[in-house]
């Protein structure tokens, strides 16, 4: 007969499994940093459920079913060879296929994709759609280079990708670098090797079988996220600043967003700083941005020389007071110091857009000043729920309207809104959205598990 763990036996066992995790896969702080910060809020709500301690849930969770490294070799428009390292990492398959992005960025690491593949099984779980975790990539840049390189590029990859995907087995998609130019060589290569023409991979276009809303779905996803949260608190985005952080799909859909419902966004940033316009990007600044970074593929400071902004090179957006905050670039580009200042400067809610960009001191701040905190495997899990949409259309060979896909998307993020709540309400009503949203991602997954015995 199971007995109940006590509170110092908990944390004994947290302790020893961070150690574990630690030793096994050294130097990949990362993977580290995102299952620390689920198993701190999984070890007390599993407390007094031995079952999940006995089956070593929370282990093989951490644990990836397998990782694919490949060699990626191409010809570069000088003739010249390149080589490049590909990855696919497939988390866990319980719930459904493997599904997650492909990232094309020089610091993609094992780490990197590591972290991205766990934290995609909460989030693909949060979704309520039956899809398990992975996530790929390359450390290649896609920057600077033709599109006839990134062609030859994308067919080498997927030249050896090929092999361990399908649709019911794995489903990538885009990510950081990987947008539709990317799926379009990826899908015809697939098509070309496998004479097939399935749903593989989403994100595609809607000529060879996409799904209308997927480009806008993460961004408005993350401020939709913001939008239940404010109106717990009988609250709304009217009349809020914002600081908004990328200027790549998330952000651009999350400024989108934002404007509709009457914020005013202040800031955008790429890797090169940020640009901070007092009066607002409104719907042409936007466009201007959106053909900036995605037709002529230039850098942020040029909106400063033609709009009334200035541009912060090398800075991240942080220092600039706000109401409301939504980080849409990168992992770990809110430090401690800057999630303090937000705080001190008046921010009264962080819905974050992009995976994991607040590291963990910084998230420790945040719910501490009991600010309202959505963390990114709730607050942007509506791209990959419109793609579990396209997988579903693709498979019925049926499309949905805009109406309908609007419809869902709303549908599915005040969904994962209500389930942070239930899990993550504390005894003084603070709704605590890491922890509930991290609980309510493993509990699904975890019963799934506990199904199929000891795999
Ligand atoms: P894009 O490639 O479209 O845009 C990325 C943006 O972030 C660009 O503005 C880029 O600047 C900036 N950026 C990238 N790396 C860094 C860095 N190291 N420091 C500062 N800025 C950086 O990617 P997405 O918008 O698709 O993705 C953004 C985030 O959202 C990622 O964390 C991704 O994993 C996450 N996400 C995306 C989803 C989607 O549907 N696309 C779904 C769920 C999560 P520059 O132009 O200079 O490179």
């Amino acid at each position: 007969m199971s007995k109940k763990v006590t509170s110092a036996k908990s944390k004994e066992y947290m302790e020893r499994f961070y150690s574990g995790l630690q030793r096994r896969n050294p130097g990949e702080t990362e993977f580290h940093q995102a299952v620390y910060e689920v198993a701190t809020s999984v070890f007390p709500y599993i407390a007094d459920k031995p079952h999940y301690h006995e089956k070593q849930i929370l282990e093989r969770m951490a644990e990836p079913d397998r990782v694919i490294i490949f060699r990626v070799v191409w010809e570069d428009d000088e003739g010249n060879v390149r080589v490049n390292r590909g990855y696919r990492v497939q988390n866990n398959n319980a719930i459904g296929p493997y599904k997650g992005g492909l990232r094309f960025h020089p610091n993609v690491t094992l780490s990197v994709l590591k972290f991205l593949a766990f934290e995609q099984t909460f989030k693909n779980s949060l979704t309520g759609l039956p899809m398990g975790g992975g996530k790929g990539g390359a450390d290649f840049n896609p920057k600077g280079k033709s599109d006839a390189e990134v062609m030859r590029f994308c067919q080498a990859f997927m030249s050896e990708l090929y092999k361990h995907i399908g649709p019911d087995m794995d489903v990538p998609a885009g990510d950081i670098g990987v947008g539709a130019r990317e799926i379009g060589f990826l899908f015809g290569q697939y098509k070309r090797l496998t004479t097939q023409f399935v749903g593989v991979l989403t994100g595609k276009g809607l000529e060879f079988g996409g799904s209308l809303i997927r480009t806008e779905a993460t961004g408005y996803g993350t401020v939709y996220m913001m939008e239940s949260m404010l109106a717990l608190k009988n609250d709304a985005i009217e009349g809020k600043t914002c600081v908004v952080s990328g200027s790549g799909n998330v952000a651009t859909y999350a400024v989108e967003k934002v404007n509709h419902l009457g914020g005013k966004v202040v800031t955008m940033s790429d890797s090169s700083g940020f640009i901070h316009d007092p009066d607002g990007i409104d719907a042409e600044k936007l466009a201007y941005i959106v053909d900036l970074k995605t037709v002529r593929r230039g850098r942020i400071s040029e909106y400063a020389d033609r709009f009334n902004a200035t541009f912060h090179q090398g800075q991240r957006p942080w220092s600039v007071a706000c109401d409301l905050v939504f980080p849409c670039a990168t992992q770990n580009e809110i430090n401690s110091e800057e999630a303090h200042t937000l705080i001190s400067n008046g921010c009264i809610g962080v819905s974050e857009g992009a995976n994991m960009p607040t590291e963990q001191a910084g998230v420790d701040a945040f719910v501490e000043a009991k600010i309202l905190f959505a963390p990114s495997k709730a607050a942007n899990a509506g791209g990959v729920a419109v793609s579990g949409l396209e997988m579903s259309q693709n498979s019925g060979r049926i499309s949905w309207s805009e109406e309908d896909l609007q419809g869902l998307l709303r549908k599915t993020m005040t969904d994962i809104h209500d389930q942070c709540v239930e899990f993550g309400r504390e005894s003084d009503d603070y709704v605590n959205y890491l922890k509930g949203a991290n609980v309510a991602g493993f509990v699904k997954v975890a019963d799934a598990m506990l199904a199929y015995g000891v795999l």
